[in-house]
């Protein structure tokens, strides 16, 4: 059975289908999924744009009842979801339950923020007049979501696009379709009307193009890879549609000497190599005082070796697959890359065998390495860690900042001078103390510098900032 697209309010099929392929167990094919082509997408924002007068000045308690519905049912779902989850993507059920859980509540949070929207009124500085400001959506917006949070990144940019009064078009990545069309019946059953929200299944230079380049998208929300992100935002820029991006990193974790040894272990472990490291907030440098440095070199790597990397459906899995062949090869040449650069292999990095066939490969982590090393400056999106060993707390910050990312960047400290210093002298949008580069709040903003982000920030009530425009009004009361 092929399951198909929403577009303006019916479930239709494509040209053609992908399958869906469980990276733990390559024998099991989810389903296929439907690919949209132009057309199709050209149909989806017809139908967003005519129902956007309606959408946008109809009444906020339905909007808000229905994100309230939606929340409830994904939370409700969380085990099915979470693992349908883990078998598109790779990470354990609990990580997909979390991350289902998580979902949940940002359209519980937005369906709250419908009926909390506000204004400002304040004097003009001309005698009589009253000045007001309000926020209006966008119109139609275009979202196109990454493979390694198949729910939640979707979840963040749907629930603030219809909590605004915005319709929305949504492409999720190819290799993860079915949690977010999972979602998108979600949304569909809450009663949202015909054309407000569209899910458009396909390939980004088809269906991604497409709405990138539409003339009656008004705005482009991407996450994903810089690439792709840079070509998005100069198709944008060309036809002064608004955009966001959310982009990569490589983030580091500090440890200073003055460390308690197992929280800065805990971290690194989690922060580089659950969720199999893909994760755009990994701490994939792990920044290192000397003094420290070989007792948490030991620590981690015994940990390393009793993290279990199985299926990420079966029991007591801690580390599930790599997404795909085309990752494991990234990831595999980038291993080969640190070695050839002179880093020394700590632990891992090896192929493994499972009881299915799938994308498994240990943890791996290197030491003796160097910040220009390509390892340490270019996003691998895997399992593989690095450790820069540094002298002091002012070559570890000057470390922790020589990157061209700069989405989260964390310290392992008990000293409230390095801690403080540290979140004010950061290159990064997110600051961490003894707590992992990864691991965030759904109500606070996320998102980074240079070149982890481009445009204002996601989540939150900063959200409103891309979907809303604001609008100065003036009254001469006669
Ligand atoms: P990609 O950039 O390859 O893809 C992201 C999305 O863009 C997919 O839906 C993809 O479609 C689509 N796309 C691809 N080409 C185009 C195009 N020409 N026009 C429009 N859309 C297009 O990234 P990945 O999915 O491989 O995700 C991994 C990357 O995402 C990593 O670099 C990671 O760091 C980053 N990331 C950043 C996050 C953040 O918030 N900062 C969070 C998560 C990931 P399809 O693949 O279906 O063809």
């Amino acid at each position: 059975m092929v399951q198909k697209n929403l577009i303006a309010g019916a479930w239709v099929e494509g040209p053609d289908a992908v399958k869906n392929i469980n990276p733990s167990d390559t024998d099991d094919v989810i389903d296929s999924y439907a690919r949209a082509d132009q057309a199709q997408v050209n149909e989806a924002v017809a139908a967003a744009k005519a129902a956007f007068p309606a959408w946008s000045t109809g009444p906020i308690q339905a909007r808000a009842t229905m994100l309230a519905a939606v929340a409830a049912e994904i939370m409700a779902r969380k085990e099915e979801l979470g693992e349908l989850l883990a078998r598109e993507e790779g990470k354990t059920r609990p990580e997909g339950i979390g991350e289902v859980m998580r979902a949940g509540q940002i359209f519980e949070f937005f369906a709250g923020e419908v009926v909390r929207q506000s204004g400002e009124k304040i004097a003009s500085v001309r005698p009589g007049i009253d000045v007001e400001m309000t926020r209006e959506p966008m119109g139609v917006v275009g979202l196109i979501t990454p493979w390694n949070f198949p729910i939640a990144i979707p979840a963040w940019k749907i629930a603030p696009a219809l909590a605004y009064g915005n319709c929305v078009v949504i492409k999720p990545a190819e290799l993860v379709p079915a949690s977010t069309h999972a979602l998108a019946e979600i949304i569909h059953r809450a009663g949202v009307p015909e054309g407000v929200f569209s899910l458009v299944m396909g390939k980004g230079s088809v269906v991604g193009e497409t709405l990138v380049n539409h003339p009656d998208v008004a705005a482009i929300s991407f996450t994903g890879s810089v690439d792709t992100g840079k070509r998005i935002a100069a198709g944008c820029a060309a036809r002064l549609a608004k955009v966001q991006l959310e982009m990569g990193g490589k983030n580091p974790l500090v440890v200073l000497d003055d460390a308690d040894l197992d929280t800065a272990v805990d971290c690194a472990l989690n922060g580089a190599f659950f969720s199999t490291g893909q994760r755009c907030t990994a701490s994939s440098r792990l920044v290192v005082q000397k003094g420290i440095h070989d007792s948490f070199v030991d620590a981690l790597t015994q940990k390393m070796q009793a993290l279990k990397v199985d299926n990420a459906l079966a029991e007591g899995s801690q580390m599930g697959p790599v997404i795909d062949q085309s990752q494991l090869d990234q990831d595999l040449n980038y291993i080969e890359i640190g070695r050839g650069e002179g880093a020394r292999l700590a632990w891992g990095g090896e192929l493994l065998n499972r009881a299915t066939p799938g994308f498994y490969l240990q943890p791996a982590l290197f030491t003796e390495t160097d910040n220009k090393m390509r390892i340490n400056q270019e996003e691998i999106f895997g399992p593989v860690a690095s450790v820069i060993a540094v002298d002091d707390y002012d070559q570890a910050l000057d470390v922790a900042n020589d990157t061209p990312f700069g989405l989260s960047s964390g310290i392992c400290t008990g000293s409230l001078k390095y801690a403080s210093h540290f979140k004010r002298n950061a290159q990064a949008g997110m600051v961490m103390v003894n707590l992992p580069t990864a691991g965030v709040d759904y109500h606070v903003p996320f998102g980074g510098r240079k070149g982890s982000s481009y445009g204002s920030r996601e989540q939150g009530r900063y959200a409103a900032e891309f979907y809303t425009t604001v609008k100065t009004g003036y009254t001469l009361p006669l």
